[in-house]
């Protein structure tokens, strides 16, 4: 059964607005959008018209780098407006779920709420490393389950659950889209999980260029999943989602000289991943640093506000996770550059519940930029 089947039954006929742009009718000479005639005093480029709703330079070559076909592709503002598009298109309020696991990114569940729909979640166990078992996931769902999140690697706690994907995915056939948020992914050293919809036209794929890019002001982000799924998306999408600065500076970060940049970062990223870690679990102050296959840490503090008091009063803001559900204490914290990482292991230990003054918390940076990333235990 096509995953179109479990749209929303009042959406089943819905027919997209259709702009100026999108219309298929242009000539030299326009006059059909209501744009201004003339260049703003600000404004570059084309800056006067209206965008193309889906540039096909942009989509040709994030197809490419994902690996997949152009028409599997639908690009947004963000990743972010893909979640809210997807709850929109498959849940009726009051009567169907979402279901995922806590503690999780926090847009899952805004975007269930705002659209009325009911938000499940499965409990993640710390002190498991945050593995779960696929089968309990499952348990969650029912009739009124339309869309399964998993966020791999997960935000805040960096654990990665693609072996549980394949699994899923076979489960949720026919039932329930399984939504893979790979916001994270170029920091995992996995493949995407892209690879699936092929076999499962039940997956959907969330791509960014927020992250490993570098390009979080731009707003770029990709939902990868059957045709039919982007298609739909994209009828029920604004008309034009993308800003036309934001795709020059998208295409210039796809070109192979950029991507071989991005590559280097990335690489720099997981080096420092690991020096921070260590440099971290050698505090007095910290209780556990979780592995993380991402771009940031999961960190239990003795003390967690403490810490985040500390590292403010150096000037250095990290994220006050400590509220979400089993998160007591801890603190997540962005790989920085070499610089700013060392200044919040400075902050933290001169903290007074730092370990005797002897002993030395920070790792010193090695030339070596590449190669350092220690296995994690991945989830089932
Ligand atoms: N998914 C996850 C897991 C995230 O952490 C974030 C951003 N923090 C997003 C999606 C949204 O990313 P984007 O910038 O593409 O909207």
């Amino acid at each position: 059964m096509s995953m179109l089947a479990r749209v929303r039954p009042d959406l089943a006929t819905f027919r997209a607005y259709v702009s100026a742009r999108s219309s298929g009718l242009d000539a030299p000479i326009r006059l059909n959008a209501n744009e201004s005639p003339w260049p703003g005093v600000n404004a570059s480029g084309d800056c006067n018209r209206y965008p193309d709703p889906q540039p096909a330079a942009l989509r040709t070559r994030l197809a490419a780098l994902y690996g997949v076909g152009a028409a599997q592709l639908w690009m947004g503002r963000g990743s972010d407006e893909a979640i809210d598009l997807l709850l929109r298109a498959f849940c009726r309020a009051r009567r169907d779920n979402i279901v995922t696991l806590a503690p999780t990114f926090g847009m899952y569940a805004i975007g269930a709420r705002l659209q009325g729909a009911e938000y499940r979640e499965l409990a993640l166990d710390a002190d498991a490393g945050f593995a779960f078992d696929p089968e309990r996931l499952l348990a969650l769902t029912d009739a009124n389950t339309k869309l399964v999140i998993v966020c791999s690697p997960n935000n805040p706690t960096g654990t990665l659950y693609h072996n549980a994907l394949e699994f899923l995915a076979g489960n949720l056939r026919g039932r329930a889209l399984l939504v893979v948020d790979e916001a994270y992914i170029e920091f995992a050293g996995v493949p995407s999980a892209v690879g699936l919809i092929d076999r499962h036209d039940n997956v959907a794929v969330l791509r960014t260029l927020s992250k490993a890019h570098a390009l979080a002001g731009a707003r770029i982000g990709a939902l990868i999943a059957h045709e039919d799924v982007a298609a739909f998306i994209g009828r029920i999408a604004a008309p034009y989602p993308l800003p036309a600065p934001c795709v020059t500076l998208a295409l210039e970060a796809l070109d192979p000289a950029a991507l071989r940049a991005a590559g280097t970062r990335v690489a720099k990223l997981l080096y420092e991943r690991e020096r921070v870690a260590l440099g971290l679990a050698s505090l007095q102050c910290v209780v556990h640093v979780w592995p993380s296959r991402a771009n940031f840490l999961l960190v239990r503090f003795t003390d967690g506000r403490a810490a985040l008091e500390r590292a403010m009063a150096a000037g250095i803001v990290v994220r006050d996770v400590s509220a979400q559900a089993g998160l007591d204490q801890c603190l997540r914290i962005t790989i920085g550059t070499p610089e700013e990482n060392d200044a919040l292991l400075d902050a933290l230990f001169k903290s007074r519940r730092s370990r005797s003054v002897a002993s030395t918390p920070i790792v010193k940076r090695s030339r070596q930029t590449t190669d350092a990333v220690s296995p994690v235990g991945d989830a089932p």
